[in-house]
């Protein structure tokens, strides 16, 4: 309760009675107003370095550039931004410091990851509302900034992102999205969006309560989907798609920014396809795993979505958790037990399905996001915490650049998909996405050399978000176990 509050009680009675209210109840639960005015930093349970300036002294720098690592090196953080970075022969730690001796350490760019969600498939068709665990675990994870792709909730991920961004939460920076953009499908918590109209008010209705980003789906039509690309784009929003009704071909003619799962979810090559409509997902994928990544139908794709400039995001942790064969993903303890069971349930599933397109399809996967690369695509990195289960916040965002290593990318080369190209995509890399004198101090503190042993980038001691050092044993501890719940 503030005393601007009691001054604006003045100018319309209900204010005033709600204000009142607000007010007694406080009084009844023992707080004075002078002590609920204090407001405590909500964050400080979850932070272990909060010093207006940090040096961290003989660290290996590796600089989301994908430029070699940088040994010994100081890095100076004042007032939120990196201040200077440079050989410690040439730094010095400013007096004024709180000073950090990183030997044997590296720091990488905090994540800008853009495939994120904040709900979780808790039941058969149900999709739970975790934004409050899910952002710990993001930042705990090193996550600084995320795109959430897609949202089945309606006001969450845009109130997430503003509590996050007014200090009041833990968590990264959130492009949050508007509810899918999506035609009649069998999602019970998607809007079934059947003509232009219908997608071009869904969007100037989210945009203005707040959603910084689209998203449109599997059973969009031609002109529902050109439609929210309009005006999305009159409206400074990007807009990405999980699509199988409208081909990847078609949605970069008609100026989509993104194409979601890499090409796994395309239908260009389903032989007997019809406009507007989904063949299955299954009928893409099985296409996809028999293409030919040097043949000429798909180079003349590739070219075209590099010539269209529309990125493409890689989510091999979902896909990992469907292939056969695969280690168990990290992070299941956080999980409440019902959903660790549910998940081992999946996996024995997965486990028993010799006949399974996953088997090529993966690998496959990795190729053809490879060769979209060295065409001169834009590659960004997300992780997609859906599907059965088993890709948990944070630390399926280390294992997606683990994945990317995997794929055949140098580290620095996957370290700079998960941190600079996310930035670019977003448009915010003079400001995010790399380390450099300037620019803002998101920065993740890991154990050992990822650059050599990609591994360690899950040896995460600290998480600098606007050069506030957040815990991530803390943020973790603070959800063990209840992650479906809440
Ligand atoms: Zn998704």
């Amino acid at each position: 309760m503030t005393i601007a509050a009691l001054k604006r009680c003045a100018t319309t009675a209900m204010r005033c009675a709600r204000t009142l209210a607000a007010l007694s109840y406080l009084v009844a639960q023992g707080f004075s107003p002078a002590v609920a005015q204090q407001n405590p930093n909500p964050l400080a349970p979850y932070v272990k370095i909060n010093a207006p300036v940090v040096a961290l002294t003989h660290v290996r720098v590796i600089d989301g550039t994908g430029a070699a690592p940088r040994e010994n090196q100081t890095l100076v953080v004042r007032d939120g931004k990196i201040a200077s970075v440079g050989d410690a022969g040439s730094v010095s730690p400013p007096a004024d410091a709180t000073v950090i001796d990183l030997t044997g350490k590296s720091v990488i760019p905090g994540l800008v990851m853009m495939h994120e969600h904040l709900y979780y498939s808790t039941g058969p068709g149900v999709y739970g509302q975790l934004g409050a665990s899910f952002s710990r675990l993001y930042l705990a994870g090193g996550v600084t900034t995320m795109r959430t792709a897609g949202n089945t909730n309606g006001i969450m991920d845009i109130n997430l992102s503003r509590r996050i961004a007014a200090g009041e939460m833990p968590g990264p920076a959130i492009d949050a999205t508007a509810p899918y953009v999506n035609g009649p499908s069998t999602f019970l918590q998607m809007h079934a969006l059947r003509t232009a109209d219908e997608a071009r008010k869904h969007v100037a209705y989210w945009a203005d309560q707040g959603s910084t980003s689209l998203k449109a789906y599997m059973q969009i039509s031609r002109d529902a989907l050109k439609a929210a690309i309009d005006e999305g784009h009159s409206r400074g929003m990007k807009i990405t798609g999980h699509l199988c009704s409208v081909t990847y071909a078609e949605a970069a003619d008609l100026g989509i920014d993104d194409l979601e799962h890499g090409f796994v979810a395309a239908t260009d090559f389903v032989a007997d396809k019809q406009v507007d409509a989904c063949p299955g997902q299954a009928r893409g994928q099985q296409a996809i795993a028999a293409i030919d990544e040097s043949g000429a139908p798909f180079r003349a794709l590739v070219a075209k979505l590099v010539d269209k400039r529309v990125a493409l995001t890689s989510t091999l942790t979902v896909f990992e958790t469907f292939t056969p064969g695969r280690p168990t993903p990290p992070g299941l303890d956080v999980l409440t037990p019902s959903l660790q069971e549910s998940f081992k349930r999946a996996q024995d599933r997965v486990a028993n399905g010799t006949q399974s397109v996953y088997r090529t399809l993966f690998p496959k996967a990795m190729a053809l996001e490879r060769a979209f690369v060295k065409a001169g695509g834009l590659l960004i990195a997300g992780t997609d915490p859906t599907g059965s289960g088993g890709v948990v916040p944070g630390y399926s965002d280390q294992r997606q650049i683990e994945l990317l290593v995997e794929a055949g990318f140098t580290p620095v080369e996957a370290i700079a998909i998960g941190t600079s190209n996310g930035a670019k995509y977003l448009g915010r890399d003079a400001r995010i996405g790399t380390i450099a004198a300037g620019k803002q101090a998101d920065l993740v503190v890991v154990a050992g050399n990822p650059a050599t042993s990609i591994g360690d980038i899950r040896r995460v001691e600290t998480v600098f978000k606007n050069g506030v050092g957040f815990d991530p044993a803390k943020l973790i501890d603070s959800v063990r176990g209840q992650v479906g719940v809440w």
